[in-house]
């Protein structure tokens, strides 16, 4: 049984720290790691924690303490992680569009590079040649992923190098010697069905021939975790031996035996985060009952961005009848959270959980509105710490600087 927070935990530290407040479970993302490591115990794989989910340096210590590594999506994710105390083989930068100065600054501090455009490619061969070897993002032309807000491999995506560019890639080994030893696809988020993984490794495995130098197959993230109750996720066990099936298939054929890497974000942290709300007043309207809640678009973007489900609790009137509500924040914008939810009784000053608040939630706040963005609390072996203060009115003030009359 997955490890949970229970509502009387979560209760008690909503009141000692305050609401909005975002809560971590540390032990639950160890025990996702573990679930990955146990799929693929019998295959050469590798894991990098997508930080772009949940960043705070805390989480980062935590990964790397139960031996996880990390992707990063920008060179600043790459200096968090750092500072998280990763060594430079430990961390990963997965990025995409970005200028060629952000690349030179990676090699710099020595860590693994996946690169997504042939423009970056070229400057990389030009500037590197065979000294330091490079991994490649391409765009394997699969639609996948829960929408397609969140689908990154189709044929119409701006992510990585589109495979009919091939050629081109094979050129520059030809004449600069690149050392290309990673091949990548990331084709989306919340992908159920194992076999889209499978029909990824395919199409890299048929181009595994043009890479002399090949040691590494990376499939991206987008392993599905449960929303809904009663939602299943992506099966890992079944991943685990497909993807085991596969690479032996290929070593059988070729001799060559490839290592995998996977890059979770969703999969690590979405179910050990919980943003816990308080609600600030009810507003019947026909037979609608909007519920305010001190919360909004600005501290978890994902229903309005992206149509997402998060299942909602009353924690602190749980045992109320259910009724169906519009819980909605309290930004100058129309952010609703859920529409027509079963929800225990609500009153006003109820506390309210939204589950898988791990990833990309935290991570997509902002201050609109000028509100503070949410406190930060790691639950670890039943300890409740904070890990990051709420904001002030300082902090909003900080980075602005005050012309003279
Ligand atoms: C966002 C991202 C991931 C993680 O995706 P999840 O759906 O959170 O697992 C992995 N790799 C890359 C390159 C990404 O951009």
């Amino acid at each position: 049984m997955p490890q949970v927070l229970t509502h009387q935990q979560l209760l008690e530290t909503a009141k000692e720290f305050g609401t909005p407040l975002y809560v971590y479970h540390a032990e639950r993302i160890t025990e996702q790691y573990l679930r990955l490591k146990e799929a693929f115990r019998e295959t050469n794989a590798s894991f990098f924690y997508a930080c772009k989910a949940l960043t705070n340096v805390n989480i980062l210590r935590h990964i790397r303490q139960i031996g996880c590594n990390v992707d990063c999506s920008s060179v600043n994710e790459v200096k968090l992680a750092l500072s998280a105390g990763f060594e430079p083989a430990r961390i990963l930068y997965t990025s995409n569009n970005i200028a060629f100065s952000e690349i030179t600054e990676a090699v710099g501090l020595g860590v693994n590079i996946n690169i997504d455009s042939l423009s970056n490619l070229r400057k990389f061969a030009d500037q590197y040649g065979h000294s330091y070897p490079v991994g490649v993002r391409l765009r394997p032309n699969i639609m996948a992923g829960g929408n397609i807000k969140i689908s990154t491999g189709h044929g119409k995506s701006k992510f990585g190098i589109p495979v009919e560019d091939i050629d081109k890639v094979i050129d520059l080994i030809r004449e600069k010697d690149l050392q290309i030893r990673t091949l990548h696809i990331h084709t989306g988020s919340e992908i159920k069905d194992v076999e889209v993984f499978v029909k990824g490794i395919e199409v890299l495995f048929d181009l595994a021939p043009r890479f002399p130098a090949l040691k590494t197959i990376d499939l991206g993230g987008g392993i599905k975790v449960p929303y809904k109750p009663g939602e299943e996720g992506t099966d890992v066990a079944l991943l685990g031996k497909r993807v085991k099936e596969e690479f032996e298939g290929f070593a059988e054929k070729t001799g060559r035996r490839l290592q995998v890497w996977f890059e979770p974000g969703k999969f690590l942290v979405s179910e050990a985060g919980y943003l816990i709300v308080q609600t600030t007043v009810l507003k019947q309207s026909g037979a609608t009952c909007f519920v305010g809640v001190d919360s909004g678009l600005n501290h978890l973007i994902r229903p309005m961005f992206y149509g997402s489900y998060h299942h909602i609790e009353n924690i602190s009137n749980n045992s109320g009848a259910l009724r169906p509500y519009h819980i909605v924040g309290n930004i100058c914008e129309t952010d609703s959270f859920a529409e027509d939810r079963m929800v225990a009784e609500i009153r006003e000053g109820d506390y309210l959980v939204l589950y898988n608040a791990g990833a990309y939630g935290f991570e997509m706040a902002s201050n609109y509105n000028a509100r503070f963005k949410p406190a930060e609390v790691l639950v670890k072996d039943n300890k409740a710490q904070l890990i990051r203060r709420r904001d002030t009115l300082d902090d909003l003030l900080a980075t602005q600087l005050i012309l003279k009359d």
